[in-house]
């Protein structure tokens, strides 16, 4: 049964989060530990995540202590890190995927962090904070088809033909959000996600067919293997039993036509694609269970995140490409920053200046991590102009690669987002 939570009796106002992701139920969540009333909306039948391995990195875990403990405690009853004792702290062991002087592509680089290559099953993280959630304030089969901002209150409208009216509306309905094209307009150049020009492969293999072919070191500690034009990356999940594969490709015409962004899997295009490759990738690709492939789309910078009582977050605001393993992470950071600004708010006029303060601390961040995903989709398939096949300048960059998003301060953003929303206020 979830926690009880207490909400501030002089709230008089309630607020609506369309889907129930990542993103989603950590606002809730931190929304509720803050005693604002909310309710959520979500288009599927129930809860639930597709894809398997998600990493969450040093910030991600810090932001989930800082939103609820109790989100922190369910990351750490279901994250895995690598088997071996001293790979604990490696992000990636980076490898030439085709230099085949190594059966296994010869290891040029550890990128290591406090955390490790922390990954969580996607849907077992999920049930964790599904159970911090009170089934009461949980609507499924509600899926989103237009939003009403009347200025004093929201007024959303579902398929089934219901409708729902809250003081006021984050969406955090994911990369194809009905929210966002409400707030900025379907015709809006930055209504709607882009092709990355990058797709990827995603597969599971059970761990000990891998360990049997590959050797415990590759199969049970997280590898990443850079060729032109692509890199594959494994890691294990759900406690060492599985292998979560990655296998990353360019669109050489930079186009993706196909309404759908996920396919079955063209199991001879996929081995075409990493042909001459090192043994190792290729006992990886052989292994796959039931893969499919991803093209993979971003979002171009919007001008804001809100207007007036209606905001995005999450995978609404800012979908990127998968390269910094950080879009989730950023999810968190936002429903961090969400929740301690509205726990200032008790007035629903309040909103929009609570709304205002969030995008001014979240937007340039989360927005930059988008721009970086995608260069560092070019690192690491040795395209990025610069550093190109220079395996010392790659290694270079990849030392300091993922700081600014590791280490980023976030009580510095709490008091910051808390500074500026109280300022405003004043200035009434
Ligand atoms: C291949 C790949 C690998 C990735 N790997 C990582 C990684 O290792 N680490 C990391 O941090 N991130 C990773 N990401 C990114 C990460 O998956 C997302 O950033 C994160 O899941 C976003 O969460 P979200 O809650 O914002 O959106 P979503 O997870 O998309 O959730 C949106 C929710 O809204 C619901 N919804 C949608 N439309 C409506 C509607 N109209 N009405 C009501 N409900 C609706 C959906 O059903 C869903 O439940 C990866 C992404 C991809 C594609």
């Amino acid at each position: 049964m979830a926690p009880k939570y207490e909400l501030h009796p002089e709230r008089k106002y309630s607020i609506a989060i369309v889907g129930g992701g990542i993103g989603g139920l950590c606002t809730a969540i931190g929304l509720l530990h803050q005693g604002v009333p909310v309710h959520i909306y979500e288009a599927a039948p129930a809860f639930a995540e597709i894809g398997a391995g998600v990493s969450l990195g040093p910030n991600a875990a810090r932001a989930m202590k800082l939103i609820d403990s109790k989100i922190y405690d369910g990351f750490c009853r279901c994250r895995t890190n690598n088997s071996w004792p001293d790979r604990q702290h490696y992000w990636f062991s980076f490898r030439k995927g085709e230099d085949t002087s190594s059966k296994f592509g010869t290891r040029f680089y550890d990128m290591w962090c406090e955390t490790g290559q922390s990954s969580v099953h996607r849907a077992r993280f999920l049930d964790e904070l599904v159970a911090l959630v009170p089934s009461e304030i949980a609507h499924f089969g509600k899926r989103l088809e237009s939003v009403q901002d009347k200025g004093d209150k929201v007024i959303i409208r579902f398929g089934d033909g219901t409708s729902a009216e809250h003081s006021a509306l984050i969406g955090c309905d994911g990369i194809k959000s009905k929210v966002r094209i409400a707030l900025f307009g379907n015709d809006h150049p930055a209504a709607h996600a882009v092709f990355t020009g990058k797709y990827a492969y995603r597969g599971l293999i059970p761990m000990e067919e891998a360990a049997k072919l590959m050797g415990d070191e590759l199969a049970r500690n997280s590898q990443m293997y850079l060729g032109h034009g692509g890199h594959i990356l494994t890691f294990p999940i759900e406690q060492g039993k599985t292998m979560n594969v990655v296998a990353f490709g360019t669109k050489e015409d930079g186009k993706w036509e196909d309404p759908e962004w996920v396919k079955p899997l063209d199991r001879a295009q996929m081995e075409k694609d990493y042909e001459g490759w090192v043994e190792a990738t290729r006992q990886i690709l052989s292994l796959m269970q039931k893969p499919d492939m991803w093209a993979l789309f971003n979002h171009p910078p919007t001008p804001t995140y809100f207007k007036n009582r209606v905001c995005i977050l999450g995978d609404a605001a800012h979908a990127s490409g998968p390269h910094n393993g950080a879009g989730a992470s950023q999810a968190i950071e936002d429903a961090l920053i969400m929740s301690r600004v509205m726990a200032r708010v008790f007035n629903a006029a309040d909103v929009p200046r609570a709304f205002a303060a969030y995008d001014r601390v979240r937007r340039p961040r989360s927005q930059y991590q988008v721009k970086m995903a995608y260069e560092g989709g070019l690192l690491y398939d040795l395209q990025l102009p610069g550093y190109m096949d220079d395996w010392d300048k790659v290694k270079e960059l990849l030392s300091t690669k993922q700081h600014w998003i590791w280490n980023h301060d976030l009580e510095a953003d709490i008091r910051e987002v808390e500074r500026i929303f109280a300022e405003e206020t004043a200035r009434l």
